[in-house]
C-alpha cells in the first residue's frame, strides 16, 4: 500500500537514516561525559544538532531544550510553566479547541489544581480567530497555547495574528509546532513567541525525539521549572541522558528541511493536485479554509461511504486515517472536525490523506472503484 499518513508519522529520509545509524554504531559516548573523548564526539554531536535545530527558528542554539517529542515539549512547556502563574497570581490560560491530546491534557490537569482554562472555539474553516484571542485576554492571563498547523486538517492557524494581538500583553505564548515545523518556517520566527515544541518524526527524522524552544528574551526563562529532575542535562530543564542518535537524527533531518523546504513544497502541490483529480469523481467535500491548508496534506469527506469502511477497505492500496493516529483507535467523532460544526455525517465520511516529497504515484483508479463499492 501507498503510505499516505504522514501526518501521524513521516518515513525517514535515508539520509537521516544513515546519520541516525552512525551514531548508534560508533559515537556511543555519553555528551556528558566530560573527559574523554567518547563524550567529546557525542557532545559535538549534540552541539551541531543544537545549531540546526535553532537555525531554523532563528533561535539561539542554548535556547533548545532536547526531550522525547513534541508531547513532552508541550507538558513542559505547560505544566513547567505553572509555577510562574503561582509566582505571579496569574491562573488563566487560553487555548483553543482542536488542539493534540498533549495540550489538551496537561491543561486539563492544570485545571484541576485551580487553573482557569479558556477554550477558544474555531471557525468552519479550522482556524481560530485572532479576535477571538483578544476578546479572551484577561490582565490575569499566564499562558496563551495555540497549534501552528492542526494535525487533522492541516490547517495554519494565523500564528503571526495571534503574535500581534499578544504584542502588549505579558502573557507567554506557547506555539505547538510539530506538524509545521521544518515546513512552514516564518511563522515560527515570529519574536513574540516564547515557546516552541517541535518533534523529529514528522519532518523524516527518527521517532522519540523533539525539543522545546525557549526564547530567552521573553520572561518565561529559566523561570520555566523541569517537570523531570535527575541530572543537570539540558541546563537542568530535562534530566536524562541525551539519546545523541536520536538528536543527531533531529538535527540532521531539521538541517534538510531547511535545504530543502521549498523544493518539497513544490512537491506536494503538485501531488495534492493529482489526489483531488484522481479523488473527483467521488465529489469529495474538503474540510477546512482551502486557502490556510498546508500542501501536504488534507481533510475530505467522501459523501455517503464511512470512514471506517473506507480505511479498512483500501488498506491494501493505500494507508489512510479517518482521524489521527493518537485518536484513531477511538470510536468518537474528531474534536477537531466537531469544533468546526461539521455535521455527525459528514465528520462519520472524513478521511485524512497527508503525503511528502517521497510518497510514490497513486493509482487512483483503484480507490475509485474500491471506495464507489462502499457507497450506500
Ligand atoms: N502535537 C501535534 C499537533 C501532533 O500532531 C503531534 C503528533 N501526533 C504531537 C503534538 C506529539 O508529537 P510526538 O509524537 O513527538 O510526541
Amino acid at each position: 500500500a501507498v503510505y499516505l499518513d504522514c501526518n501521524a508519522t513521516t518515513p525517514m529520509e535515508p539520509k537521516v537514516a544513515a546519520v541516525v545509524r552512525r551514531y548508534m554504531e560508533e559515537e556511543y559516548g555519553n555528551a556528558a561525559s566530560a573527559f574523554h573523548q567518547y563524550g567529546e564526539g557525542a557532545r559535538m554531536a549534540v552541539e551541531t544538532a543544537r545549531g540546526q535545530v535553532a537555525r531554523l527558528l532563528k533561535a539561539h542554539r542554548d535556547e533548545v531544550i532536547f526531550t522525547s517529542g513534541a508531547t513532552e515539549a508541550n507538558n513542559l512547556a505547560l505544566l513547567g510553566h505553572a509555577y510562574v502563574g503561582e509566582l505571579r497570581g496569574k491562573r488563566h490560560i487560553i487555548t483553543t479547541a482542536i488542539e493534540h491530546p498533549s495540550v489538551i491534557e496537561p491543561l486539563q490537569q492544570m485545571a484541576k489544581n485551580g487553573f482557569e482554562i479558556t477554550v477558544l472555539l474555531c471557525t468552519a474553516g479550522g482556524w481560530v480567530d485572532p479576535d477571538a484571542l483578544r476578546r479572551a485576554l484577561r490582565a490575569d492571563t499566564l499562558l496563551v497555547s495555540v497549534m501552528q498547523v492542526n494535525n487533522e486538517t492541516g490547517i495554519r492557524q494565523p500564528i503571526e495574528s495571534m503574535a500581534a494581538v499578544l504584542a502588549d500583553h505579558p502573557a507567554s505564548f506557547h506555539v505547538d509546532a510539530a506538524q509545521g515545523f521544518g515546513k512552514e518556517q516564518r511563522s515560527l520566527q515570529h519574536p513574540r513567541i516564547d515557546m516552541i515544541s517541535v518533534s523529529g518524526h514528522k519532518i523524516y527524522g527518527p521517532k522519540g525525539v523533539g525539543a522545546l524552544v525557549v526564547r530567552k528574551q521573553q520572561q518565561c526563562f529559566p523561570a520555566l521549572r523541569p517537570i523531570m529532575y535527575g541530572g543537570s542535562q539540558e541546563q537542568g530543564m530535562r534530566a536524562g541522558t541525551l539519546p545523541t542518535a536520536l538528536i543527531a537524527g533531529l538535527g540532521s533531518a531539521a538541517a534538510q528541511a531547511r535545504r530543502d523546504q521549498a523544493e518539497r513544497e513544490e512537491s506536494c502541490r503538485n501531488y495534492r493536485n493529482k489526489l483531488l483529480d484522481g479523488l473527483a469523481p467521488l465529489d469529495p467535500i474538503i474540510n477546512g479554509d482551502t486557502t490556510r491548508s498546508v500542501p501536504h496534506a488534507i481533510n475530505l469527506s467522501l459523501p455517503g461511504i464511512s470512514n471506517v469502511d473506507a480505511v479498512k477497505a483500501l488498506k491494501d492500496t493505500v494507508a489512510i486515517s479517518g482521524g489521527s493516529a493518537c485518536t484513531a483507535h477511538a470510536v468518537e467523532p474528531s474534536h477537531v472536525l466537531l469544533a468546526m460544526g461539521l455535521s455527525q455525517e459528514r465528520i462519520g465520511c472524513a478521511l485524512r490523506f497527508a503525503w511528502c516529497h517521497m510518497t510514490p504515484p497513486v493509482d487512483w483508479h483503484t480507490v475509485i472503484d474500491i471506495l464507489k463499492k462502499l457507497r450506500h
